[in-house]
């Protein structure tokens, strides 16, 4: 089918952000929960922040705008509801919410979906689970619900999908069932869903694939060929448009243009080029969704790049629409709300609303010309000069330090010979016991933070209140008889914005909340400059630490890949530039502690395995810059100082080589659910450092036994020599409750005794 004049559209996003501007959803689904409003009333606040949406982006200009990317929790759950794919264990809750919300969050004796990163994204999705009992079966009433409001409201709506290879592909096989497998099943299912939609009126529907720009076997891409070929084939269905981003489909574009789907929806911001399209014939008769608008970044567009690339396009396909190449989930509303930013600065950005907007100025000027659109065209190359210029971009300091650094900058002495020297110096216990550094952020901590926001305690007395939290996780740490101390992190709000806030080159937002997961949301610093650390950042807090105790305590920071992974960052230099220069912050913070008095410090890098790049061809490069930058931050110290780091909310398996090139002087590793498997491969990588296993979870508020303790730490031992094992729970103990903290440490500790 060739796409015609009546049917294509021109102007669109991959898909909406769901919070709301305020943030709404949040609090209605948790007032949900809480019992404070009834069901009616949470799909009410829906039914109303989808209704503002949709309208929003067809009055800026859309022509086709997105429907079915709202969730009350997140769209693979979403799918998986509507194919029938929940779990056995929530099949008891009769009542559908409760049953949505048990499997999204867990609920009396209910184990919730595992939740991991989407992609390369901050992102989370709950991971459906494909066994054996699992009995496809389509429900599509909540996507047919939404499409009539939306048609009712007079949108031109296009219903969105995840595609059924990517749910299987990100599904978790139990009981050794490969999700793969189960394709065939979804087929009959997927076009059952294709017909409903046509009867319900739909024009279009955008099948999300984006698990097509991970490296595909010939196997896999003959997957890719068979289901949309099955999908396509019939007449009782829309026009299919297959939407992949976070990179380029490569390979799976021309297979996909075999088959005789409408249109593609390609991401010109991460990786696929106009090239790549010239060179698929089959795309001549095909809708082509230019992704040229970033959907995940904040920068304002370079409109007249833009239109370049979409000229080129226009050549080589059937008909060309304007897009964002993502959903907008991954960006803040609008910058309407943000009145506090330096007006240059948000002079050069771009929310959600103002990216509609890009789109739409670029879609007029592809169909009546760029003479039509020279305002915009000249306020986009104003913007982009006044970046360009401003000296905040480039820190000539800055750039000469970095410059100079010698070769040996990023090197130590050898591993054991530090070992030895810090032995020495910190005569430490077999075994040594530790925390990863939070304790639990109590009310009385975020009220202190509200306080000082609202001006009613100054800067002094907000100080006098922390120093006065520290010295009670001190004097809790004494009484347990932990080996290590932390000061508890009790002056961060979070462990990347406490940093930013800090260093000269980030900005941060009043409004600018993004869906972490769930009703999780956060606010993301905008890294936009050179980076400099004009003072010390945490040097206060941990030596005052320090002074009441004769034990070590450990200086707590963040390390330069979390910090770039959790910001909106720069986009006019590699990312790995900017992570030397985060590097160098930090490096100088490791060096004041140390000259403080400070014996050991900790350097986290939960996010180093999220930014590891989806094809395996571009791993070994990032890799290298990641743990250049570590080690930049790291290697400043005194071979006698000891060097920690921390990893977690991953599957470290193709990053082992990595950890280990790190050369922490001691790795605490999530562990607790992993089994301790990381260790074996750990040691087959060649690691010979110090490493904490997590020996209990902390992710829920169960109490460890001391023998389960025990058990997990004797099975370490089996793996790891006792002189390198060190004992801590598996992660940040900041969300949990004072007193199954005391609890589980006592055990902890006295495990460890026990073990020794
Ligand atoms: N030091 C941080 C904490 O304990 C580490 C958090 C994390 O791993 N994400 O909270
Ligand atoms: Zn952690």
């Amino acid at each position: 089918m060739t796409v015609t004049t009546h049917n294509r559209f021109t102007a669109t996003v991959l898909g909406l952000p769901r919070i709301g501007p305020r943030r709404e959803l949040k609090r209605a689904v948790e007032g949900y929960w809480a019992g404070r409003i009834d069901a009616a009333e949470l799909e009410r606040v829906a039914r109303q922040l989808r209704a503002q949406s949709w309208s929003a982006a067809q009055d800026s200009g859309l022509d086709a705008v997105p429907v079915g990317t709202f969730s009350f929790y997140d769209q693979m759950l979403d799918t998986a509801v509507m194919l029938g794919a929940l779990p056995p264990r929530v099949a008891g809750i009769g009542d559908p919410l409760e049953r949505y919300f048990a499997a999204a969050r867990g609920a009396e004796g209910v184990e919730p979906l595992e939740m991991t990163k989407w992609f390369d994204t901050n992102y989370h999705y709950l991971v459906p689970e494909i066994g054996p009992d699992t009995r496809f079966a389509l429900d599509p009433s909540a996507l047919l619900a939404e499409l009539r409001e939306a048609r009712e409201l007079g949108i031109a709506a296009r219903p969105v999908v995840i595609g059924p290879l990517t749910f299987l592909a990100l599904s978790k096989g139990v009981d050794g069932v490969a999700p793969m497998d189960r394709l065939a099943e979804l087929i009959p299912l997927y076009r059952d869903l294709l017909a409903r939609l046509s009867d319900a009126g739909a024009a279009w529907v955008q099948i999300d694939e984006p698990v097509l720009v991970r490296d595909l076997s010939e196997a896999e891409l003959g997957a890719v060929r068979t289901t949309y070929a099955a999908l396509s084939d019939g007449d009782r269905r829309p026009n299919i448009l297959v939407a992949t981003y976070f990179g380029s489909p490569g390979p799976a574009l021309g297979v996909l243009a075999s088959t005789p789907i409408e249109g593609v929806a390609l991401d010109f911001r991460s990786g696929t080029t106009v090239s790549e399209v010239a060179a698929v014939p089959a795309l001549a008769d095909k809708l082509v969704v230019a992704g040229v608008v970033d959907g995940r970044n904040i920068w304002r567009t370079d409109l007249g790049a833009a239109l370049s690339e979409l000229a080129t396009l226009l050549g080589s396909v059937g008909a060309l629409a304007v897009s964002t190449s993502s959903s907008l989930l991954h960006v803040p509303y609008s910058l309407d709300t943000e009145t506090g930013l330096d007006p240059v600065l948000r002079s050069w950005l771009a929310f959600g609303a103002e990216k509609i907007d890009e789109v739409r100025v670029l879609a007029h000027a592809v169909g009546a010309g760029t003479d039509a659109v020279a305002a915009e065209l000249a306020a986009s190359r104003a913007a982009i000069e006044s970046r360009r210029s401003d000296p905040r971009l480039h820190n000539a300091a800055v750039r000469a330090r970095l410059a100079g650094l010698g070769e040996d900058r990023a090197r130590r002495a050898p591993a054991q010979r530090r070992r030895e020297l810090q032995r020495a110096q910190l005569r430490l216990p077999l075994l040594p016991t530790t925390t990863i550094g939070s304790y639990p952020q109590t009310t009385a901590i975020r009220t202190a933070r509200a306080d000082l926001r609202a001006g009613t305690i100054d800067d002094a007395q907000y100080r006098e209140r922390m120093r006065g939290e520290i010295a009670d996780v001190i004097a809790l740490q004494e009484k347990l008889g932990l080996d290590v101390l932390v000061h508890g992190e009790p002056e961060r709000n979070d462990m990347v914005q406490y940093f930013a806030e800090q260093l000269d080159g980030f900005a941060a937002t009043d409004n600018g909340w993004v869906q972490s997961y769930g009703t999780r949301c956060v606010r993301p610093p905008i890294l936009y400059g050179d980076v400099v650390r004009t003072a010390p950042m945490t040097v206060e807090w941990i030596t005052y630490a320090q002074s009441l105790t004769g034990k070590p305590v450990k200086g707590m920071l963040t390390g330069p890949v979390t910090i770039l992974a959790w910001s909106f960052v720069r986009d006019d230099q590699p990312l790995a530039d900017t992570a030397r220069q985060v590097a160098l912050a930090i490096r100088d913070e490791t060096v004041d502690l140390e000259a403080a008095g400070i014996r050991i410090v900790q350097v986290d890098e939960p996010a180093l395995r999220e930014l590891l790049p989806l094809r395996r061809a571009d791993q070994e490069q990032y890799l290298d810059w990641a743990v250049g930058a570590f080690r930049l931050a790291t290697a400043g110290v005194r071979d006698d100082t000891q060097i920690h780091t921390h990893l977690c909310y991953s599957e470290f398996g193709e990053i082992i080589g990595a950890i280990a090139a790190l050369d922490a002087d001691v790795t605490s590793v999530e562990a607790a659910r992993s089994h301790m498997e990381i260790l074996d491969d750990l040691t087959t990588a060649g690691y010979a450092l110090g490493i904490g296993p997590g020996v209990y979870d902390i992710h829920s508020p169960r109490v460890p036994s001391v023998s389960e303790i025990e058990n997990s730490l004797r099975e370490a031992m089996k793996a790891v020599p006792a002189e390198r094992l060190w004992v801590n729970p598996d992660c940040g103990l900041k969300t949990r409750g004072r007193a199954e903290v005391e609890a589980s440490l006592r055990n902890m500790v006295e495990a460890a005794a026990r073990v020794r």
